[in-house]
């Protein structure tokens, strides 16, 4: 497409959500925290894996279930590799399954803090159309409005306007987009050919690059 700026913007969470689980240790619901480490049992051609987690009051461990006497054969090669080897990728991302969490919690805390790097996929010169395309490789709660207010240093109204009038548009397109949740594959399009800052505002804090 003629005249874009088009960057990808990398959107990581920093903490994994915080299921509240009743603690054996110190009485009570409490914020329990992953350690990042996996417990495996084997029994004969069984398995049975856990990520383990801690009481923030008291340190107690909890268990979450990833596995429950499944048959070493109907695990994925890949997953067993993780779990043998305590791949902290792996675990990380697990950290993250608000599915698995909401089957054992009924409180669980998210954090809005993230980390977000930055790359410019295209550049044409005088551009007047910022393209914005999503890579948020673990589950996050951030509302994309809210994403790109921060980012962008715009207001939601400001942003709800532009939406209204066409000028920001995503793909895919949803009536209440904005509200929704970040995740891969969105693509923001702004139409900024009537902004006369865009260059010198809107253009460094897409691209992260100040010029
Ligand atoms: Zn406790």
């Amino acid at each position: 497409m003629c005249c874009s700026l088009r960057v990808r913007w990398t959107i990581t969470p920093k903490t994994a959500p915080q299921p509240w689980i009743a603690c054996g240790g110190c009485g009570g619901l409490r914020a329990f925290q992953s350690s990042g480490k996996i417990r495996l049992n084997a029994n004969g051609r069984k398995l049975d894996a856990w990520l383990i987690y801690k009481c923030l009051a008291c340190d107690k461990t909890w268990n979450r279930p990833l596995f429950e006497r499944q048959n070493v054969r109907d695990i994925d090669p890949e997953t067993l590799e993780a779990l043998q080897s305590n791949d902290i990728k792996w675990i990380r991302m697990e950290s993250f399954n608000l599915d698995a969490l909401r089957r054992k919690s009924q409180r669980i805390d998210e954090f809005p803090e993230f980390e977000i790097a930055r790359e410019v996929m295209r550049e044409s010169a005088d551009w007047t159309r910022l393209e914005i395309e999503l890579l948020v490789p673990l589950p996050s709660g951030m509302r994309l409005d809210r994403l790109l207010a921060t980012e962008l240093k715009v207001s939601r109204t400001r942003l709800q306007t532009l939406h209204g009038k066409g000028l920001l548009r995503t793909n895919p397109a949803r009536a209440d987009v904005l509200r929704r949740r970040i995740r891969t594959g969105i693509e923001v399009m702004i139409d900024l050919a009537a902004v006369a800052d865009r260059e010198l505002s809107w253009g460094p804090l897409a691209t992260g690059s100040p010029r």
